[in-house]
């Protein structure tokens, strides 16, 4: 059976962590952040397990729209340069605990993330050496 692997992040830019103890999603913290679209402004909760797109938003998101991610904490713009390879869209890059980052595009229903590593020999190793077992 495949393994759940949460993962911890954190804001690339005050460093503060992201993940949001008091609301669970699938029985892991989620990871907390602001969102702005064309015509409101509110909170999303991200599923934390890798390779799991479940989010809850308090504000509705219409489908294929891109959204705009803050940091809940220092209230920095989350979006990269980096364009979505599937959709053109921008990539929300965050920072993971272990090393390396996370990158998610900002389109709503668009399911381009993955794991970004800058070193990846070292990196790696950290990452699985948490998460085994
Ligand atoms: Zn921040
Ligand atoms: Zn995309």
């Amino acid at each position: 059976m495949k393994k759940h692997i949460s993962l911890s992040l954190k804001c690339p830019y005050c460093l503060k962590s992201l993940m949001d103890e008091s609301y669970p999603l699938h029985g892991s913290p989620s990871i907390k952040l602001n969102i702005e679209s064309q015509t409101d402004r509110g909170t999303i909760h991200l599923c934390s397990i890798f390779e799991c797109f479940d989010h809850e938003a308090d504000i509705k998101l219409e489908k294929g729209k891109v959204v705009d991610f803050t940091c809940p904490h220092c209230n920095k713009e989350l979006l990269v340069k980096e364009e979505c390879k599937i959709c053109g869209a921008p990539m929300v890059s965050l920072l993971l605990d272990t090393g390396g980052r996370v990158n998610i595009c900002s389109r709503n229903g668009c399911p381009n993330h993955y794991i970004a590593f800058e070193d990846l020999e070292i990196e790696l190793t950290r990452f699985y050496e948490q998460y085994e077992n």
